[in-house]
């Protein structure tokens, strides 16, 4: 059943890395996975300035290119924001959105990223788009409610064609960077959730179809036990996504 959908470990280097030390990592991550062919999809998803550069260089057959962001408008006169446009132009196929940092540090609010899901897909871009609780609405047993209301207010406008090119990444803000993981049966237990959600709203083909990877302190130890339920379908992985050896032991989870 989990075979029929993309298995998938993303980075997110957030804003770490600059120009050389990111080419530098993305060189090493490009030889060792040309070399040893991963058994899922990588992407890497970093600062839009590398991105034209490594995409130079990238295998993208191996190594898929993303970026972390961009703007809610096509166009303009709208003073250092990215377009989805750009990104495209740069040889990336793939952009992060609704990342709770940018939803909680700069304002991103549902109808904006409905906005860029959308210029986005327009754009060729696949979306990696990340929804997930506080600690507060988890302690409130309100997880599902919250990554619901998050499906509905930015993805579920999409018709079942745009959906397929969308990822969606399960982050509870409590795990994010903080060491503290989710435990693989929780994270199980909201992914199915999650997909059921998908399922309610497009079908169970789509569903099916959908990848759903969980982020939040993942890394090298934790990753074979997460990916091996049924609902998560691999990683989203910040802080152990910007050293290739342990960013490889992840992807290693697959094997
Ligand atoms: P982390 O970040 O792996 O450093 O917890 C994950 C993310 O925010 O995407």
């Amino acid at each position: 059943r989990k075979k029929m959908r993309k298995k998938i470990v993303a980075g997110n280097w957030k804003m770490n890395m600059n120009l050389q030390e990111g080419i530098a990592l993305a060189k090493e991550l490009n030889e060792t996975l040309t070399a040893e062919k991963p058994n899922c999809d990588v992407v890497i998803c970093t600062p839009f300035i590398h991105l034209a550069s490594i995409a130079a260089f990238l295998n993208q057959d191996v190594i898929g290119l993303g970026a972390e962001n961009c703007a809610d408008k096509a166009s303009g006169a709208y003073t250092g924001e990215v377009s989805a446009e750009m990104v495209k132009s740069t040889g990336a196929q793939y952009v992060i959105l609704g990342h709770s940092e940018r939803r909680g540090y700069y304002g991103e609010t549902p109808e904006i990223l409905k906005e860029k899901v959308l210029l986005a897909l327009k754009n060729g871009l696949k979306v990696i788009f990340c929804i997930g609780e506080s600690l507060e609405e988890r302690e409130a047993n309100k997880q599902n409610d919250v990554v619901k209301a998050e499906l509905e207010g930015s993805v579920f406008n999409l018709t079942a064609e745009e959906f397929k090119n969308v990822i969606i990444a399960y982050e509870p803000i409590w795990a994010i960077g903080t060491g503290k993981t989710a435990t693989a049966e929780q994270a199980e237990e909201i992914h199915a959730f999650i997909r059921s959600a998908v399922a309610g709203k497009y079908g169970n083909d789509v569903a099916e179809e959908t990848s759903i990877l969980y982020g939040g302190s993942c890394k090298a130890s934790n990753a074979p036990e997460l990916f091996a339920k049924p609902d998560i379908d691999g990683g989203l992985i910040g802080g152990a996504s910007l050293k290739a050896a342990d960013f490889k032991g992840i992807i290693d989870a697959w094997k």
